[in-house]
Parts: structure tokens; sequence; C-alpha cells
């Protein structure tokens, strides 16, 4: 299936130069929807990837990860902005192009034995795949790697994450 043509280019969002890939028109596609979750299973048992725990970031990680989890027959566990996770957090922050951001995981979501895979919907800079790893690894639990529906070659991401296997199906 072309998932390509499911993905939607909107120029000059969120800012005037930036094309933002809308990954709503594949949502919004029945056999696309299932074929993006079926081959990422595929992909994560080939590579023998059985994770405790999907670790998805905020907010389109949220809609490709539960599915997947549930797939992997895993748990998941949100990684969100901060302030809107209700109990006790870790939290972490990195840098962006102008200034810093955090991330936050319930600190009673998972201990330093269960392994996890991070899930978001596109890798551009790899900034926050990162942060999420980073945070992940201060717990102490084992990353067993990454997936993502979209990847943006050209902004070179996955050079900044460890060497683990770095899932991805459709690629700019
Ligand atoms: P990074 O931290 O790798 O630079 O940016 C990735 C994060 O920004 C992801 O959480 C992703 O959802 C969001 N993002 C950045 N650009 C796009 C885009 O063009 N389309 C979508 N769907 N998400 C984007």
């Amino acid at each position: 299936m072309d998932l390509k043509s499911l993905i939607r280019d909107i120029p000059d969002f969120p800012k005037p130069g930036i094309v933002f890939r809308d990954i709503t028109t594949l949502l919004n596609h029945p056999q696309g929807l299932r074929y993006t979750i079926d081959t990422l299973t595929a992909k994560c048992r080939d590579y023998g990837l059985s994770p405790d725990y999907i670790v998805g970031m905020e907010s389109r990680g949220f809609l490709f990860g539960v599915p997947l989890a549930y797939q992997l027959e895993a748990g998941f566990i949100p990684v969100r902005k901060p302030g809107k996770l209700p109990a006790a957090v870790h939290s972490i922050e990195y840098d962006l192009e102008y200034g810093s951001d955090s991330l936050e995981i319930h600190q009673d979501a998972v201990a330093s034995h269960h392994k996890v895979l991070i899930v978001d919907d596109l890798i551009a800079t790899g900034g926050t795949a990162k942060a999420t790893a980073d945070l992940l690894e201060k717990i102490g639990c084992e990353v067993l790697g990454f997936a993502f529906i979209i990847e943006l070659i050209d902004l070179g991401g996955r050079e900044k994450l460890p060497d683990l296997p770095i899932i991805t199906i459709i690629d700019y």
C-alpha cells in the first residue's frame, strides 16, 4: 500500500518555510491505518522486540503507540509535556532550536527491570526521541529500540539516538 499518498503535506505550518507532514489523513483511512499498525507490528517481530511497555510521546505517539502495544501484548506509557500528568513524575529537560522544553513520565509507570520500545509518529531532529530515551535510561529501564511512522532523513535525527533498532515506514 502507498502510505505516503495518505500523508497530507501542509506548507508553512506551524511556521513559514516548514512543510508539516499531516498524519490525520492516514488515521482517517481505514485500510491505511490497519496497514500501518500491521506493518509496525511485523517489523517489531522481525527484530525480535518484545517490550513490556510501549512508551509514546505526546500527542501523536499515543495514536500509534496504543494499538502497537495492544498488538505486541505490551502495556502503554504516555510521556507528556510538563504539568499534564496527574501523579508524581520524573522529568527531563532538553534543548530546542530556541530555548528548552521538558518531558515527564509517571514515577510509578515503569521500573528498572522493564524493557521498553519508544514510539512516535515522526522523527525530525531526534531531540524528542533522544530526551525520552535519556529519561528512561535515568530510570534505569532497558530501551529496546525506536519506532516511527515517518523519518525526515535530511535532519539526521537517527544520529542522535543510541545504537539500537530504529523502525520506520515512510521517509522524506
Ligand atoms: P524532533 O524532536 O525529532 O525534532 O521532532 C519530532 C516531534 O515533533 C514528534 O513528536 C512529532 O510529532 C513532531 N513533528 C515535527 N515535525 C512534524 C511534522 O511535520 N509532522 C508531524 N506529524 N509531526 C511533526
